[in-house]
């Protein structure tokens, strides 16, 4: 081979290689509308600021994940956090904010721990797989009564007709039903205090605050990422109970250490205290609500007008927060996802144990990756239809 026809074809080759490496960047890098149902979208803006903390946290020279939990720096975070939160919520001081670990999985067990007696009974709303497990670890520390339940319908509605007994000491409610789509739209008439795990739905929508002795959420749907779980206690509901606990898993002790009991998880913190800044800077809970109304609506519309598609959850209960869904052909199953990859969707398959589709469009899914969706779902229709 010449030197001429040696340049010739390494020029050809690189030409094809970045040909290749081109298409691949495209896949990589194209915008991706992110339906996942936890871990789950965040806004651009905080993982912009969070890459930056990672690698240089306000000019320290140190990465937000190297400075001590008891730092100046990291307890100014932790307050913020706070702050943020009360601010969203409109908290008064009746009402302790935690930043804890363990995920909403600890408060199923670590509720009925700090809330209530081995003989005492709690009554149980259950809406779903997440409720289910939380019975399942009430019933290990007291008496457990279940005071309504959709199951017979494989959970596809929220149950509101039911008592609720003298004896029972609150009641537990899951406010959105991730895997199966549903959301509590009217909370119980009831003296007895609700304790409610609310990790898909927390800050999406107002709630009558007055009505809850505690609220859990993970963080990593509207709330951050995984890894810190917020637990909203009003003060005057513990104290209550007869068992020796030990001592990290009762929230009094979160309360006096101000969440830095243990080390708290520093970044998950961190991430979370961006996305309550972005909360508040896009206008707090009713600004949020608008916007996520406006995209369940897009999106519910759609499944009820495309003949090729059907929404497995109750009308009057449907979340706004996770949209469950079949396609009527499971033949075209395969080619919607493969319709939804080309454009840049991805979690939208359905939780393995419903099948079918559920786009999860908390609050940080932009109203353009909803649009998207329903453009592949209309296109769909036109094609196969
Ligand atoms: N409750 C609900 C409503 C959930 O959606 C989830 C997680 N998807 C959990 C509890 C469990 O949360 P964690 O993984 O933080 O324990």
């Amino acid at each position: 081979m010449s030197s001429n026809s040696k340049i010739f074809f390494n020029n050809k080759k690189r030409e094809k290689y970045s040909n290749i490496a081109i298409g691949l960047n495209t896949l990589i890098f194209m915008k991706k509308h992110n339906f996942f149902a936890g871990p789950a979208v965040l806004p651009e803006i905080v993982k912009t600021k969070a890459s930056q903390a990672a690698l240089d946290y306000n000019n320290t020279g140190l990465s937000i994940m190297e400075i001590s939990h008891r730092s100046n720096e990291f307890v100014a975070v932790l307050d913020n956090t706070e702050k943020y939160i009360r601010t969203i919520l409109n908290l008064d001081d009746n009402y302790s904010v935690l930043l804890l670990t363990g995920g909403a999985s600890t408060q199923f067990f670590m509720t009925a721990m700090n809330l209530a007696n081995k003989n005492d009974s709690i009554g149980y709303v259950d809406t779903g797989a997440w409720s289910s497990k939380a019975i399942k670890e009430a019933k290990i520390l007291s008496n457990v009564e279940i005071l309504a339940s959709s199951k017979d319908k494989n959970y596809n509605y929220i149950p509101y007709d039911y008592n609720i007994p003298e004896s029972c000491a609150y009641v537990h409610l899951t406010s959105n039903n991730t895997i199966f789509g549903t959301q509590t739209k009217k909370w119980p008439d009831t003296d007895k205090f609700l304790v409610c795990d609310m990790s898909s739905d927390i800050f999406s929508r107002q709630i009558p605050l007055e009505k809850f002795g505690l609220i859990y959420a993970g963080a990593q749907k509207n709330a951050g990422p995984s890894g810190v779980t917020i637990v909203i206690v009003r003060k005057n509901i513990l104290g209550k109970i007869e068992r020796t606990l030990p001592t990290i898993l009762k929230y009094q002790t979160h309360i006096d250490k101000k969440s830095s009991f243990n080390t708290p998880p520093v970044f998950p913190i961190y991430v979370s205290m961006l996305t309550m800044e972005w909360i508040l800077e896009k206008g707090g809970i009713d600004e949020i609500a608008e916007r996520n109304a406006i995209k369940a609506k897009t999106l519910y519309d759609e499944i009820d007008s495309n003949p090729l598609f059907v929404g497995t959850a109750n009308k009057d209960d449907r979340s706004t927060m996770n949209v469950t869904f079949l396609i009527n052909d499971p033949n075209l199953e395969q080619l919607f996802l493969d319709n939804c990859t080309k454009a840049g969707i991805v979690g939208i398959a359905g939780h393995r144990s419903v099948g079918g589709f559920r786009a999860s469009i908390y609050n940080a899914l932009e109203q353009e990756s909803v649009d998207t969706l329903v453009g592949v779902m209309k296109e769909m229709a036109v094609k196969v239809g």
